[in-house]
């Protein structure tokens, strides 16, 4: 099993936000499972549509977060998500956590707080999640 440092995966999620065409928050993720194997996402679009985000300052109802583009590929190329552990930039919003929790993602890490949320409100639902 390859193993990364809890910095450097940061680290990568920090780089695949810049990705992003989203001008109100870039967000990138990066999905590490049980055996090392890393999916990197960022907020945006599904592929091949136009990826504007926002309209004025509203963001449009089909931009997927960075969360939901990495376990929406593991889905695409069959990997399982069960006992992953996510790097985000950004702590993930309700429904993001809800997905995380449902596909079996043990852990969440991520940089700096977004929304209303607070990790004792996550941590009623999910175990291992926290800011890095
Ligand atoms: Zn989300």
């Amino acid at each position: 099993m390859l193993k990364h440092s809890p910095e450097i995966l940061m680290q990568i999620a920090e780089l695949y936000a810049k990705e992003s065409r989203a001008t109100r928050a870039k967000v990138g993720a990066v999905l590490v499972t049980s055996t090392g194997v890393l999916i990197p996402g960022y907020n945006g679009t599904p592929s091949g549509w136009d990826n504007t985000c926002e309209v004025g300052n509203k963001t449009l109802p089909y931009v997927l977060h960075a969360e939901m583009n990495c376990i929406l590929k593991c889905a695409e190329e069959g990997v399982s998500t069960r006992g992953c552990t996510i790097y985000v930039t950004h702590s993930p919003c309700w429904h993001c956590a809800a997905c995380l929790s449902q596909c079996g993602v043990k852990a969440v890490r991520y940089k700096q707080k977004y929304g209303d949320a607070v990790e004792s409100d996550y941590n009623f639902y999910m175990q291992d999640i926290k800011c890095q």
